[in-house]
């Protein structure tokens, strides 16, 4: 898997910065009409460029054709129509009522671009987590610098190809490079970046955007709790579970991080999920054509370290295990009885293993979850509503699921982001193009304003006008 980045140079970087810096008023005047023919540009690059993308993503961490398909294209072309067919309505100002003291005046909402801004995107969904923000950044028309993962060189190729044949680079640039580049980009005045990565590296983005104040979004992970009451159907469940863990080999921010069941189905759970595994990859996965490998050697290890600590500290391997370091492999793995102190149970996993847990009473699975960090996701498996409520409503995340996981982000009418640790913003739909808005307050004073009549010096009779507004408007 290599990893041979042709990093932008920092005078290439300049260029387009103070290119976009003089065009970014002019993108902004931009109709809905030209944003849309845009995004059509875009949409229709993106598919002639499909299979070269299902290549690159498969030497840079083997993702099956189909999951390039499903889960890089095909989300970016939904946020595309979506916006093809709301952009009108969304940049239409939006009118409000104004209170009776107002008489006299209009007021109403514009959403104006908000500029020159930068999206720093991760490796797990290359395509996805760059091309989806930058599909809201482009609605709200704003310019774009767009910064990829140098872990995913092959795709980063293709994308920059796409871009570079659909923009023009002082609207939109990709420019490549690792954290030098990175940091390089941060130490600029952008109006708004956009995220998406591990947490310890949004506080570096955090402190960066408030040199210059700018807004910022960032999409960040953590350990996204699943949690199984004794009334859930297990049949039923473990075909989702198993899609939502072990796709992109764990690799999801959205991903079930550990699984927090009732022990009375712990067994059938075990079992099931085993089962069900072997149907997805087979006896062997390292042989399935459709199981990925881990991004590099780095995280192999860290993954690796995981495992190896939580079985010394007491936690049991009861699928799966093996690892191949040559080929960055690593089986589905599930692990039983390891201690909540363990790695697997304190840090994000990230990867293709999963934790079991399991719990008696309802109040230890609130206990557990709050006395974490906010989660991206919870997903509770259940059949009874009176469960499903307690959990919802005694827990915080930044989305969940019932009876179902990780595929909230599909639905374009649903805001996606996290909470705190798991992130500050939201995405997709109308939430990207708010994103990337501003939305600025418009008044108007059409006729004298009622403010005259309050103005200094307070005489008595300004003052009974004065009570009177305090009393009844
Ligand atoms: P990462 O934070 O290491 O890297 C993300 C981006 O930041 C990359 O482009 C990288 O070059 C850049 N970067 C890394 N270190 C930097 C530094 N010190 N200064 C400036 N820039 C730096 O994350 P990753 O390993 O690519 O992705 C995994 C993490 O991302 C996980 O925590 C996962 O949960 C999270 N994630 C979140 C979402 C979401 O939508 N919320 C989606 C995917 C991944």
């Amino acid at each position: 898997m290599v990893t041979d980045i042709q990093e932008t140079s920092i005078s290439v970087i300049n260029d387009i910065y103070a290119q976009q810096k003089s065009y970014h008023r002019t993108v902004g005047k931009t109709t809905a009409s030209e944003r849309i023919k845009k995004l059509k540009k875009f949409q229709k690059n993106i598919l002639k460029y499909r299979k070269e993308l299902q290549d690159a993503m498969w030497k840079d961490f083997r993702k099956p054709a189909a999951e390039v398909d499903l889960t890089e294209i095909y989300p970016v072309f939904t946020e595309i129509r979506f916006a093809i067919k709301n952009l009108r309505s969304w940049m239409k100002p939006t009118h409000v009522s104004s209170p009776v003291t107002m008489i006299g005046t209009t007021s109403w909402i514009q959403y104006e671009p908000k500029g020159m801004c930068l999206i720093i995107a991760p490796w797990n969904y290359p395509m996805q987590l760059l091309f989806a923000p930058l599909v809201s950044a482009i609605a709200a028309g704003n310019t774009i610098i767009l910064k990829p993962s140098e872990f995913t060189s092959h795709t980063v190729r293709v994308m920059k190809i796409i871009i570079e044949e659909t923009f023009d680079r002082k609207e939109i640039a990709l420019v490549e490079g690792g954290v030098t580049i990175s940091t390089a980009l941060l130490d600029m005045k952008f109006s708004h970046i956009f995220f998406t990565g591990a947490p310890e590296i949004g506080k570096i983005v955090m402190s960066a955007a408030a040199k210059y104040l700018s807004s910022i979004t960032l999409e960040l992970g953590g350990k996204s709790p699943t949690i199984i009451d004794e009334t859930a159907n297990i049949k039923a469940i473990v075909q989702r579970i198993t899609w939502a863990k072990f796709i992109n080999a764990g690799q999801i921010c959205i991903a079930p991080d550990y699984v927090i069941v009732h022990e009375s189905k712990k067994e059938e759970l075990v079992q099931s999920l085993s089962n069900q595994i072997t149907k997805h990859y087979g006896s062997d996965a390292m042989h399935s054509p459709d199981y990925l490998r881990i991004i590099n050697a780095k995280h192999f290890s860290r993954l690796k370290a995981y495992l190896e600590n939580t079985i010394k500290q007491g936690g049991k391997v009861v699928y799966g295990g093996t690892l191949d370091e040559a080929e960055n492999y690593i089986e589905p793995t599930l692990v039983t009885d390891l201690p909540l102190e363990s790695d697997l149970m304190q840090y994000e996993i990230f990867g293709p293993i999963l934790p079991i847990i399991t719990y008696k009473n309802k109040e230890e699975v609130i206990e557990l979850i709050n006395s974490r960090e906010k989660p991206l996701s919870l997903y509770v498996y259940s059949q009874s509503k009176k469960n499903i409520n307690y959990f919802m409503q005694n827990t915080s995340a930044g989305g969940s699921c019932i009876n179902m996981s990780a595929v909230h982000v599909g639905n374009p009418n649903l805001p996606f982001g996290g909470i705190n640790n798991s992130g500050i913003g939201k995405s997709r739909g109308h939430y990207g193009f708010i994103e990337f808005t501003n939305e600025r307050a418009m008044f108007n004073q059409k006729f004298p304003s009622a403010i005259q009549l309050m103005t200094p010096p307070y005489t008595e009779f300004k003052q009974k006008l004065i009570d009177l507004t305090i009393k009844y408007f």
